[in-house]
C-alpha cells in the first residue's frame, strides 16, 4: 500500500481527500466514494497503486481521439474503481467492482513495466482509460513522469470529476483527454451517475487553458440524454467554452448494468445529434459505436476528406502537415500528419 497525494488530515484522525470534486472527509478505518482510498490511522493509502485489472494496446481511435496522432497505438491501462455510479457503466465489472463485490483485483505492474511495454509494443502513448484514472492518480502520475523521460503521450480517458489541484501536479505530463460529457442536466448527474455537473463542465475549460488536447465524447441514451434540447446545450458548450475545433464524439448506447431494459440508441437519433452538432459550428462531429458513415475528418475550410476510417482503424491519412493539403488550412490536433504513426 502507498500514502496518498492530496489530502488533508481533519481532528480524530479523519482526513478529507482532495483528490476529485468528491472532496470526501473519511474518518478512520473507512474508505472514499470511489472505495480504492482508505484511511488508516489518520492517514491516506491508496490501495491500487500498481494494480491492474486491464492492459491492451488499442488504437487511439478507441479511446476515442481521432486528432491525435492518428493511426497510432495507445498501451492501455485501468485499475479497479471509480469515482462515478453510471447505472449504464459499460465497464462496470471492473470500474465498480470494489463497490458490487468489495474486491479490489489486478496484477501488479510497476510504472516501469508499463512503459517497458509500452514501446516494446509500438505505443506512441499510454491511455489511463476504462475506469477513473483520476482514483489511480498516483499509479498513473508515477507512469506519466516516466513516460515522459521515455517520449511517449500520456492520455487520460475520464469522467472530468478531478480537483483543480489534481490538474495542477498532472498537467505537465498529460498531452491529451477524453472527456465523457455524460449529460447537460444536474440532474441526471446526480440521479444516475452520483455527483454533480459543474465541476466537469470547468475542469474542461481548465484543461483546455492548461494545453491539454481535448475531445469531448457523449453517450446518448434513450430517455435520459437524448432530447434534442439538451443535445443542442452540450454542442453549444463544446463550441463556445472549449472551442469549435474541439472533436465531439457521440457514441451509442447499448444495455448494460442497471439499464438492461433501455435499448440501443437509434441511428436517427445518433444522425439527428450528429447535425445539431454541425448547426451549433462544430467542426468536427463523430459517431461511435456503431459502424457508419460519417467519422471522416474532412478539411474544416474546403472539405476535402483528409482522415477516412473504418470502426477503429485508419484508412488513409492524407495530411503532411496539420494543414490541409488541398486548401492549406490548418487542422485542429496533435502530430495529425501520417508521418506521425511510426515515430519510433
Ligand atoms: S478520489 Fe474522490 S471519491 Fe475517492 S476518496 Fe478521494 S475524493 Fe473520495
Amino acid at each position: 500500500m502507498k500514502e496518498a497525494l492530496l489530502y488533508e488530515k481533519l481532528p480524530n484522525h479523519s482526513v478529507r481527500c482532495n483528490l476529485c470534486a468528491h472532496h470526501c472527509v473519511i474518518p478512520n478505518g473507512k474508505l472514499g466514494v470511489c472505495r480504492v482510498r482508505k484511511n488508516m490511522d489518520g492517514v491516506l493509502y491508496t490501495l491500487v497503486y500498481g494494480r491492474t485489472i486491464s492492459q491492451n494496446v488499442d488504437p487511439v481511435e478507441k479511446k476515442p481521439l481521432y486528432h491525435f496522432y492518428p493511426g497510432s497505438l495507445a498501451y492501455s491501462i485501468a485499475t479497479p474503481g471509480c469515482s462515478f455510479r453510471c447505472q449504464w457503466c459499460q465497464n462496470w465489472q471492473i470500474s465498480q467492482m470494489p463497490q458490487e463485490r468489495d474486491l479490489i483485483a489486478g496484477s501488479l505492474a510497476a510504472p516501469e513495466q508499463i512503459v517497458y511495454r509500452a514501446l516494446e509494443t509500438g505505443s506512441r502513448s499510454i491511455a489511463y482509460t476504462y475506469t477513473e484514472p483520476t482514483i489511480f492518480f498516483e499509479y498513473a502520475y508515477d507512469t506519466a513522469r516516466l513516460a515522459h523521460q521515455a517520449g511517449l503521450a500520456n492520455i487520460f480517458v475520464t469522467n472530468g470529476y478531478m480537483t483543480q489541484e489534481m490538474l495542477d501536479v498532472f498537467h505537465p505530463y498529460l498531452d491529451a483527454a477524453n472527456v465523457d460529457l455524460k449529460a447537460f442536466r444536474k440532474e441526471t448527474y446526480h440521479r444516475f451517475v452520483g455527483a454533480g455537473l459543474q465541476p466537469v463542465l470547468d475542469n474542461m475549460k481548465l484543461m483546455k487553458k492548461m494545453g491539454i488536447w481535448l475531445e469531448v465524447t457523449t453517450l446518448v441514451i434513450p430517455g435520459i440524454n437524448d432530447d434534442p434540447s439538451e443535445l443542442r446545450d452540450i454542442a453549444q458548450f463544446v463550441a463556445q467554452e472549449l472551442g469549435a475545433e474541439t472533436p465531439w464524439h457521440i457514441s451509442r448506447f447499448f444495455p448494460a448494468y442497471k439499464m438492461m431494459d433501455t435499448p440501443p440508441t437509434p441511428l436517427a437519433t445518433l444522425q439527428q445529434a450528429q447535425q445539431i452538432g454541425r448547426e451549433e459550428g462544430l467542426q468536427y462531429v463523430y459517431v461511435g459505436n456503431i459502424s457508419m458513415e460519417g467519422n471522416d475528418t474532412l478539411c474544416p475550410n474546403c472539405g476535402r476528406a483528409l482522415i477516412r476510417r473504418h470502426d477503429f482503424g485508419v484508412i488513409f491519412n492524407r495530411m503532411e502537415t496539420d494543414k490541409c493539403p488541398a486548401c492549406d488550412a490548418t487542422v485542429a490536433g496533435i502530430g495529425m500528419s501520417h508521418h506521425e504513426r511510426n515515430w519510433q
